[in-house]
């Protein structure tokens, strides 16, 4: 792969991205809150950004789209069918589950990932998975317009991906998340080793993407929803039961 992949930092915890290929000079974005970041970047390396990509209709995540279609009048944009309506800008594809995206002789695959809203999706780039607000650092993104059967099916599917696939979130909520998946799951050193590693790349200001599924398998408790320990603690007997329950104890609220 020629791509390069950066991360940006927009509003207080968001997470963009640049796909860069170095041959053609150009660019795509994933998930521009802002312009001025992105913007930005894309001067610096004197690129031409040719896609908008959009996991979900958020305005965290789709912010910048309409200033970067401005001054790049050529990118496309790209959203799911099911997440246009949401907002006003016209993408010109509307992807639906399976659609690849042609990106400088790169193919990104969708994944589509109904719940935190109908339209949410994941892009896929070889070994790079961009989740959005699905799949975070050792946490799972707020059940807004689905149900805990229909994250169910999608952490699923994410979870048989290769485990050396990269995870690059949309939040950056790591040290929060390992504490409460310290909180569900007390016993599991890999969480405990995970927390402070995070707490001291916190400090040190650094990011915390990608992570990979890896890691993910054996520290984010909604892709261990059948882990002996874990279903003790909780004292549930099935994944969805187990995933409720997880939900409840990161968000303090019933899904
Ligand atoms: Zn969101
Ligand atoms: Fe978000």
């Amino acid at each position: 792969m020629t791509l390069a992949i950066t991360a940006l930092r927009v509003f207080n915890d968001n997470y963009a991205y640049l796909l860069t290929d170095r041959e053609t000079q150009s660019a795509a974005t994933i998930d521009p809150g802002q312009a001025g970041p992105v913007i930005k970047a894309l001067e610096k390396k004197n690129l031409e950004l040719t896609h908008i990509l959009l996991t979900h209709h958020h305005y965290d995540h789709t912010g910048g789209a309409e200033e970067l279609k401005k001054v790049y009048p050529a990118a496309k944009i790209a959203l799911h069918k099911d997440d246009v309506s949401h907002l006003e800008l016209k993408p010109a594809l509307k992807l639906k589950d399976g659609d690849s995206i042609d990106f400088a002789g790169t193919t990104i695959k969708t994944i589509h990932l109904p719940c935190h809203t109908r339209g949410h999706v994941a892009f896929r780039i070889e070994d790079h998975l961009f989740t959005g607000d699905t799949l975070f650092n050792a946490g799972c993104g707020k059940f807004f317009e689905g149900t805990a059967a229909e994250m169910l099916t999608n952490l699923q599917q994410l979870k048989s991906l290769p485990p050396a696939t990269r995870i690059y979130c949309g939040h950056e909520y790591t040290v929060e998340n390992l504490a409460y998946a310290h909180r569900a799951d007390p016993d599991n050193r890999k969480v405990q080793n995970r927390l402070q590693n995070s707490r001291k790349a916190q400090a040190a200001g650094n990011f915390m993407v990608p992570s990979t599924l890896a890691v993910e398998l054996q520290t984010n408790p909604f892709l261990r929803l059948d882990d002996k320990n874990l279903t003790r603690q909780l004292k549930t007997d099935n994944q969805l039961a187990t995933l409720i329950a997880l939900y409840k104890i990161y968000y303090n609220v019933s899904p």
